[in-house]
């Protein structure tokens, strides 16, 4: 007997008939004579839609608030979910996330889990109970709901599946699993039947929706075995593997992420002398701002020009500090851009292939699409391009790179 804990998506979730749906599908793994810990997210587009109510009264919402509104989402789901069970004769019971004791930080709107009291949920089991869990939330040490970062309930269930020894952890979504790109994008997208813990942390950090970081982070750390499958079909999905590679040649590249939540703040005519940089990105990392890349390059007039980028929604917040800054040391302009986006190639083979940055530089200018900056580690490379170019980008260079089901069938 196995214990499996399922996570299942908003659109999985998203109306009465799919809650209908995934209880039915529960009960089918439960005649196996499975334990079953579910985690559940709100119901499509609910999230969302809290957040709107919230920014309807404040444009900055407290966020101790803003945890007590959106965790609201999760607990309506879990109360819906045990009610189908029950309806289906199955003993169940739902938990809020304070109700388990996920404990986390008190970082409110992207806590991090701390420590999870595994023995109600094991009490519940040994009832017999399937246990319906609300993911994206947990409880700090004083009380207080807070949430851990949109797409969260990825995370839920595999601190959850790590705290309880679970044999695997499955995240149920609206795709039959980790394709090389999102397949709503680049129809010809391959699923992917198996991936690293090392590159699916890549992909995610990158942009790949289909789970949150933190969760990937998770699996690789607690060892927990992890696979993404349909909520709609009957797939194995791809399973998060801990071995290096699993296939006799591996690809050199196995997907690429992007996204299009980036802001490029530049700073030019700064003049060259030590100590700028700090002077520069020092205030906006103090105001608790993520920076991504930061290229700087020296001009023939011995001014420097800074340029980095930063979420979408901190890009006004960054542009206020920065021309404060800007000031200060005398340089010559501060620009904003908000419509870049970032692709990134990702593959474990790229540490012993060379060549794959000029193929990606190529791709690009033959579809005259002018890179703004690249970083590179060992197992990424990334370009920032103007936004519009995006969907050009990503599906000229999948088939570049022979990603594609079709390509893949022809080799
Ligand atoms: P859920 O609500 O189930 O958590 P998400 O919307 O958070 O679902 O994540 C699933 C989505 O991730 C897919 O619908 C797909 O559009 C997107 N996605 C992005 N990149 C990938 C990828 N490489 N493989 C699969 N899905 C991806
Ligand atoms: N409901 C939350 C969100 O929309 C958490 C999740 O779905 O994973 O981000
Ligand atoms: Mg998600």
């Amino acid at each position: 007997m196995a214990l499996i804990v399922k996570k299942f998506g908003g659109t999985s979730v998203g109306s009465v008939e799919r809650i209908e749906a995934v209880a039915d599908k529960i009960i089918a793994s439960r005649s196996n004579g499975d334990d079953i810990v579910v985690v559940v997210s709100a119901m499509s587009g609910e999230t969302n839609r809290l957040i709107a109510l919230a920014e309807k009264i404040q444009e900055q919402p407290s966020p101790r608030e803003l945890d007590v509104l959106v965790s609201t989402g999760e607990q309506v789901t879990v109360a819906l979910l045990a009610m189908a069970l029950h309806k289906r004769g199955c003993g169940a019971r739902s938990f809020t996330g304070s109700q388990v004791r996920i404990l986390t930080d008190s970082a409110h709107t992207r806590a991090r889990i701390q420590e999870i009291d595994s023995q109600r949920i094991k009490d519940e089991l040994d009832q017999g109970h399937v246990v319906v869990v609300a993911g994206f939330q947990g409880v700090d040490g004083d009380g207080n709901i807070t949430t851990l970062g949109r797409g969260g309930s990825d995370t839920s269930a595999v601190a959850l599946a790590a705290a309880l020894d679970a044999d695997e952890c499955q995240i149920y979504t609206d795709v039959k699993g980790v394709y090389t790109t999102d397949p709503r994008v680049v129809e010809d997208a391959r699923l992917l039947r198996t991936i690293t813990f090392e590159e699916m942390l890549e992909l995610a950090s990158l942009g790949a929706k289909v789970l949150q970081i933190r969760s990937v982070e998770f699996a690789g750390k607690y060892k927990v075995p992890l696979r993404v499958l349909s909520s709609f079909e009957d797939d194995p999905g791809t399973l998060i593997t801990l071995e290096d590679n699993t296939e006799m040649e591996a690809p050199i590249i196995s997907g690429i992420a992007f996204t299009r939540d980036e802001a490029k703040v530049t700073v030019s005519g700064v003049p060259d002398v030590p100590g700028v940089a700090y002077q520069v990105l020092g205030p906006v990392s103090d105001a608790g701002i993520e920076v991504d890349v930061i290229v700087q390059n020296v001009s023939a007039d011995g001014t420097t020009d800074i340029t980095f980028t930063v979420k979408r929604q901190d890009s006004e917040q960054t542009r206020k500090l920065v021309t404060a800054v800007a000031q200060q040391v005398g340089a010559r302009d501060v620009s904003v851009d908000n419509r870049i986006a970032k692709v990134s190639l990702v593959g474990v083979g790229m540490r012993s292939h060379a060549g794959i940055a000029s193929q990606m530089f190529k791709t690009l200018a033959d579809e005259s699409i002018n890179i703004q900056i690249i970083t590179t580690s060992e197992i990424k490379i990334s370009v920032v391009i103007e936004e519009k170019y995006l969907e050009l980008a990503v599906r000229s260079l999948h088939s570049a790179f022979g990603l594609g089901e079709e390509t893949a069938l022809a080799g």
